[in-house]
């Protein structure tokens, strides 16, 4: 029997009113996860990736957000059409959130104790206080804190970012989600603590099965954590396949170009691969493929004529005429 999807999202389509007129940021975009899968969201800034998981977890605007259409469904339940009173019981409960920016997520006013016992609390009212700081301490302890009471007692001034990011991450894990999505969950930190976070990412969905969707633009990440990978360009979906299958045999021009870019530190200087030109302006799109202006193989057609997003073996879906 197939297993159900635990996060399905099908057709989403996202727009943004702006003085210039509609901008199409996410278009026809499908996606699902379910237990135990990393699912990584790749592709350069301006793709739609991150559009697409604040749309998915509703955290965008509207206006000048616009959702144009498609459907959000998380355990079956559909979730785009719910009033922003419903949405507030999703979020954090049943979707958590982890962005670039950990600070941001914390308020500099408050001490750890007090943002995490509130916000266990509010996420399950049964909590009392001793219970909701015993949960946040074993959620501290979780996170690689052993002085996690040190850790309650601190205000988000006096840690670093990585410490941030994890207790972001505490915070996100300890409301027992159904998805977490991450968004460019390290990019902002030194190379040593990204690893460590990924790994506890890593660790937290094989021990307990959380569906993860990691939005990034590093594909050696990628090829570390995911279990499948999605390729955005251009606010269109280019390539899906498991990871091994992207990695070792890409099929389209964009991801190959993506996997080439990856620095090899052997490499001498200067001999590191660049995607020339710029991503297309959404404004303003090329009517044919997307990736047909910077596409080393491109022909008549692929400017005029927009790829089919398509099944080609178990698994796998790509958008290009010669894949
Ligand atoms: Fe390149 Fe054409 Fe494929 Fe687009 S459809 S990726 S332009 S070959």
């Amino acid at each position: 029997m197939t297993q159900m999807a635990t996060l399905d999202v099908r057709g989403l389509r996202v727009g943004f009113s702006t003085p210039g007129g509609l901008v199409v940021a996410v278009e026809d975009m499908s996606l699902s996860v379910s237990r135990g899968e990393v699912l990584a969201i790749i592709g350069e800034s301006g793709s739609g990736k991150t559009v697409t998981a604040m749309a998915i977890a509703r955290l965008i605007a509207s206006p000048p957000a616009r959702y144009l259409g498609g459907s959000v469904r998380l355990g079956g339940d559909e979730i785009l059409t719910l009033d922003e009173r419903a949405m507030e019981q999703v979020r954090g409960r049943r979707i958590a959130t982890i962005f670039q920016n950990p600070r941001a997520s914390l308020d500099p006013s408050f001490t750890v104790q007090a943002q995490l016992t509130e916000t266990l609390r509010r996420h399950d009212p049964t909590l009392d206080r001793a219970g909701a700081e015993a949960v946040a301490v074993e959620a501290l302890r979780e996170v690689g804190f052993p002085d996690a009471d040190r850790v309650m007692a601190s205000y988000p001034h006096q840690l670093s970012g990585g410490m941030c990011q994890r207790i972001a991450l505490a915070m996100a894990l300890a409301c027992k989600p159904e998805v977490l999505i991450a968004d460019e969950p390290t990019t902002a930190l030194d190379v040593g603590v990204q690893a460590r976070i990924l790994l506890l990412l890593l660790r937290r969905s094989r021990d307990t099965g959380l569906p993860v969707i990691l939005i990034t633009h590093d594909i050696g990440v990628v090829a570390a954590m995911a279990s499948r990978v999605l390729v955005m360009y251009g606010g269109h979906m280019q390539e899906e396949a498991p990871v091994g299958d992207l990695m070792d045999g890409p099929l389209h021009p964009y991801t190959r170009a993506l996997i080439a870019a990856i620095p090899d530190p052997d490499a001498p200087p200067g001999e590191r691969s660049f995607i020339d030109g710029e991503p297309p302006d959404l404004f303003d799109p090329p009517p044919g493929c997307r990736f047909a202006p910077r596409c080393p193989l491109a022909e008549p057609r692929c400017h005029t004529d927009l790829p089919a997003w398509r099944s080609v073996a178990a698994g796998r879906s790509v958008r290009c005429h010669l894949a």
